[in-house]
């Protein structure tokens, strides 16, 4: 059981790539964390990780799509640890395409996990925050969000994540709640390694070309956008809230 002092946070899609290393992050920052992945069974690693280093995590299966898995999901962790005080909407997926070739299935996936996924999760979350007058939430956007050739069903989620984070941050701000989102640039995981197959090259030509395209001339990784998500989340950010913080190295401006 989480102490009173001892934040209790949820990270959804935290079994790998940037969501594992946001949990991992919270956790040595002293959060109790709910790792949550669609497979329960997915998430010992980043559980295991958290817990060797002295940690409190609890592994959670819910696809966060689905109302009632989210829902019972979110309930639990406010259950094991006493409240849900942090919430990183993380989980995402991409099924990119051009528009004249992308399916309504591909579209409406993508507006399933990011949206409504996004939705779901934070409506569950909010109860418990509203009720202790206090909560961090952050989503995860993208610098797709400002348009990227064959994602029209991933940029539109990542700027409707934007306007849903300012709408969230004027209706929870009055209950302590803070919301902001953060727009990672491109940072190195399974789901840029994909898109490097799809577009037939390999993941380290990927990354070569997206240093070259990025200001400071590296690739993100995952504890980039860890670092950044920590201090939205931590009490020195309590005055910031409906912003959206571009974690790209620069290559916003520069594209
Ligand atoms: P990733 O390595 O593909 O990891 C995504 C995680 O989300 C996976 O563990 C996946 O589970 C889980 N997930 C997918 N659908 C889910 C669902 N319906 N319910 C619960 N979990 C689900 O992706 P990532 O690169 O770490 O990206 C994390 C977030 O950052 C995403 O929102 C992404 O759009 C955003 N982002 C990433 C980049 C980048 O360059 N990597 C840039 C900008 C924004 P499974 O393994 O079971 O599929």
């Amino acid at each position: 059981m989480a102490t009173s002092e001892q934040r209790v946070a949820l990270v959804t899609g935290a079994a790998r790539g940037i969501g594992a290393a946001v949990a991992r992050r919270l956790a040595s920052d002293g959060a109790a964390v709910g790792v949550l992945d669609l497979e329960e069974s997915n998430c010992g690693a980043t559980v295991d990780a958290i817990t060797s280093a002295g940690g409190q995590a609890l592994a959670l299966g819910a696809d966060v799509s689905n109302a009632d898995q989210i829902t019972a999901a979110v309930d639990r962790l406010a259950k094991e640890f006493g409240s849900v005080d942090i919430l990183v909407n993380n989980a995402g997926v991409t099924r990119d395409n051009l528009l004249f070739k992308m399916t309504e299935q591909d579209w409406d996936t993508v507006i399933a996990v990011h949206l409504k996924g996004a939705f779901l999760t934070t409506k569950a979350a909010q109860k418990h925050m509203v009720a202790r007058k206090y909560g961090k939430i952050v989503s995860l956007s993208s610098i797709s969000a400002l348009g990227n050739r064959g994602q029209a069903n991933y940029s539109a989620v990542k700027a409707g994540l934007q306007g849903f984070t300012r709408t969230l941050a004027i209706e929870l701000g009055p209950f302590g709640i803070n919301v902001n989102a953060v727009a990672p640039g491109f940072i190195v995981t399974d789901m840029t390694d994909d898109t490097a197959r799809r577009v037939g090259v390999t993941p380290e030509q990927l990354q070569q070309a997206a240093a070259e395209a990025t200001p400071v001339r590296r690739v993100g990784y995952p504890e980039d956008i860890a670092n950044a998500i920590a201090f939205l989340t931590s009490d020195e950010s309590s005055f910031i809230t409906g912003q959206v913080l571009y974690v790209d190295g620069g290559r916003k401006m520069a594209s």
